[in-house]
């Protein structure tokens, strides 16, 4: 392993209280057994990022104040420490800190991991790649194609989030879904159920910014007003009965109620959202339907691959999602367009 010299330091972007990123001169964290150092070539911005920008501490209850977010990055490598990679090796970090040993580890569910528990991840636990440099484990490294850009791989995240969402449902060839959301997770999931053989795929929204962009990739027959009163009975008339499957992916209270809306009676709803908290739930209208509720996290390790893998094929581009993209100096001003209510970014890849 190279010597690291002791007063390397890295510009780094510092969420220190809320609504507030300062740049910062800090150091770059120190290698050690099973680390990798990178210079991030590309990271995107998250809506759990928003989350903590909103709360201007990391993802802990516990306070995490000068915290560097970044859990949706990619980057060249620049000391591969004992690992099998080389200076230059073109990678992407998977953010799921999975302890490999667990029951659901060896079962293969990774995203399942008892130590994660949902919440273990790179950027919400420890400090993430809104930085220039990003160490950390190996075992979360992947090399990433030669056809696969940086920017593209800004979005593996919310694409594996999307990926294993759309093979989590029963989805069959010519059934009908709906997705609930105009976020890129939203976005990804419709493009994926055309893939997946879905006939009709429809898209709830209650903000109308993100519209065109949606309107412009094809992927969906039909947009439902989710501030609709009627929205239950325009959506049981449109597909003769209720949807096949529906993917719920903000977490409110009123879009788990459009999602009962429209499900059709025996039907499932994926929900993907994360609330912020507890949210009611009418479950007479999920008992009395035999209604399927599943819910969707992350994505097992196999399937963050196979997310790779999908970008390479070219059964998704993407780099076109990433709408916005911007210098890490670039990032409070990134935070203030993403909580506009007129501004139609989608997607902000920060290349520092
Ligand atoms: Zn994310
Ligand atoms: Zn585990």
């Amino acid at each position: 392993m190279s010597e690291q010299k002791a007063h390397d330091t890295m510009r780094a972007a510092v969420l220190v209280g809320p609504n507030q990123i300062e740049m910062r001169e800090v150091a770059v964290p120190p290698m050690g057994p099973g680390l990798i150092e990178i210079a991030v070539k590309a990271c995107g911005v998250c809506g759990s990022d928003v989350h903590m920008w909103n709360n201007g501490k990391g993802g802990l209850a516990a306070d995490m104040s000068d915290f560097i977010m970044g859990h949706e990055f990619a980057g060249e490598v620049t000391n591969p420490g004992d690992s099998d990679f080389q200076v230059g090796d073109r990678v992407v970090f998977w953010a799921n800190l999975y302890c490999g040993k667990c029951d659901m580890c060896r079962a293969g569910q990774e995203q399942l991991c008892r130590y994660v528990n949902g919440e273990k991840y790179i950027g919400f636990v420890t400090d993430g790649a809104l930085a220039e440099r990003y160490v950390g484990k190996a075992m979360n490294a992947y090399k990433l194609p030669d056809n696969v850009s940086y920017i593209a791989a800004g979005l593996i995240d919310p694409l594996m989030v999307a990926y294993h969402a759309v093979k989590q449902s029963s989805l069959k060839l010519h059934g009908t879904a709906l997705v609930v959301g105009t976020g890129p997770i939203g976005y990804l999931m419709g493009h994926l159920l055309k893939k997946a053989g879905a006939s009709y795929v429809a898209l709830s929204y209650v903000s109308e910014k993100r519209l065109p962009f949606a309107r412009s990739t094809g992927d969906f027959d039909a947009y439902f007003d989710g501030n609709d009163l009627d929205r239950a009975k325009l959506m049981y008339e449109a597909t003769d009965g209720g949807f096949d499957v529906v993917f719920e992916a903000v977490g409110s209270a009123d879009t788990i109620a459009t999602a009962l809306d429209a499900v059709k009676p025996g039907g499932e709803i994926v929900a993907v959202g994360n609330p912020p908290g507890p949210i009611p739930i009418d479950i007479n209208r999920i008992v009395l339907r035999d209604v399927r509720l599943i819910g969707s996290v992350s994505c097992t390790r196999v399937e963050f691959t196979e997310t790779i893998a999908l970008i390479a094929a070219g059964t998704i581009d993407t780099e076109k999602y990433a709408t916005d993209v911007m210098s890490l100096d670039q990032l409070q001003h990134a935070f203030e367009r993403l909580t506009s209510d007129t501004d139609p970014a989608l997607k902000v890849v920060i290349q520092p």
